[in-house]
């Protein structure tokens, strides 16, 4: 059982297990959303988590891509953003990983970490060598799985590599 928390504690959650999945997520949404770079996303069935204390607010945001609704549930004292739940995939919470109390506890190897949306990865976003590293997210459209990047050295993004990430996306588009 691990422990997180807003910045003021007045919502506490506990989550049971490791995360199905880590995803670093280099998109827009999270970007904006979280004031930084990226987010870091540890993804678990619902069952796994639970609120402890406090009540969050949610924001509802109608997901670009899928036209469906992402809900964010944040602190309405302190503004920290602690999970997101998903029409789109109900049986999963999505957790803001920096709200843990112990941030090395979950496992972050090749086998359970993802790296999203390469296409809107801000330059000098290092990615690292092995891990699966996607130009969008895991799904290239309903129900098919997109081909992911392996890099082979550890890998700074630059204007080139992500204008050439954007293009294999509209590739796949035409
Ligand atoms: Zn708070
Ligand atoms: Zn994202």
């Amino acid at each position: 059982m691990h422990l997180g928390r807003c910045l003021c504690s007045e919502i506490e959650y506990v989550v049971e297990g490791q995360p199905r999945d880590v995803i670093n997520c280099h998109c827009e949404f999270c970007q904006r959303a979280t004031g930084s770079a990226y987010l870091v996303e540890t993804i678990f069935e619902q069952e796994n988590f639970r609120l402890q204390q406090g009540k969050p607010k949610i924001y509802r945001y109608t997901s670009a891509g899928s036209g469906k609704n992402i809900r964010i549930h944040f602190c309405a004292e302190c503004g920290t953003k602690t999970h997101m739940t998903f029409d789109r995939f109900p049986t999963i919470v999505g957790v803001y990983s920096g709200t843990f109390d112990e941030k090395d506890w979950f496992e972050r190897k090749r086998e359970n970490t993802l790296h999203f949306f390469l296409s809107t990865a801000p330059k000098g976003t290092v990615l690292p060598t092995g891990f699966k590293i996607y130009d969008a997210h895991f799904w290239q459209s309903e129900g098919v799985a997109a081909k992911p990047n392996v890099f082979d050295a550890h890998t700074l993004v630059t204007d080139e590599l992500r204008a050439e990430s954007r293009q294999r996306l509209d590739d796949l588009k035409s």
